[in-house]
């Protein structure tokens, strides 16, 4: 016997395809939905294609920015000659937060990892070196302490060190294998004072 509507289950078949959103959730969640008012609903799904449709990354960074260049790409005031790299926009996010970090970033989109099949082409690598180009003081990189983290990390400064660009990776009081979107900001702040040169 089917418990449901179509209309329903599909809602909640879609909603349980988002990250950590378990078949339970994806049911009161949809419960939820049904029962906002109408123009909250449209609301809610104009919100979600037009971020889709406007969304897209920074001709410099690669973050994500509905912008051509990205409000940090763009401000002046900052130092475009030290650059951060990090795995996505969560973790940009997370360093921003910290208020601190005066310098720009690049986004590279993911991380190497040879048993997920992804390698250097995948992630946003190319582009990094390309603006490597110009006139570039330190990168400093930023991935995660994963295995793939680390992995990134080493394949990317083995491609600096031959530009004689200075080379620096966060200190490791972020912990092992941690997600740099989930650590304090104190706990960023210490880990970018403490970086290392490679
Ligand atoms: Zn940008």
């Amino acid at each position: 016997m089917e418990y449901f509507s179509g209309h329903i289950k599909k809602l909640i078949e879609e909603l349980g395809r988002l990250p950590g959103v378990g078949q339970k959730t994806a049911q009161r969640l949809a419960f939820h939905i049904i029962n906002m008012p109408q123009d909250r609903v449209k609301a809610l799904s104009e919100a979600i294609v037009s971020a889709k449709e406007n969304i897209h990354e920074c001709k410099v960074c690669h973050t994500l920015t509905d912008k051509e260049i990205c409000p940090i790409c763009s401000d002046e005031s900052r130092n475009h000659k030290i650059i951060m790299v990090v795995e996505n926009s969560r973790d940009l996010a997370a360093y921003e937060k910290t208020g601190k970090f005066e310098g720009v970033y690049h986004v590279l989109h993911g991380a190497i990892s040879p048993m997920l099949g992804i390698g250097p082409e995948d992630i946003r690598l190319k582009e990094l070196i390309e603006r490597l180009q110009h006139d570039v003081d330190e990168v400093i990189i930023a991935t995660n302490s994963s295995l793939e983290g680390e992995t990134t990390a080493m394949y990317i400064s083995k491609l600096i060190k031959p530009t004689g660009i200075k080379v620096s990776r966060i200190a490791s009081g972020v912990p092992v294998g941690g997600d740099i979107e989930y650590i304090d900001e104190v706990t960023l702040l210490r880990a970018l004072e403490g970086r290392t040169e490679l």
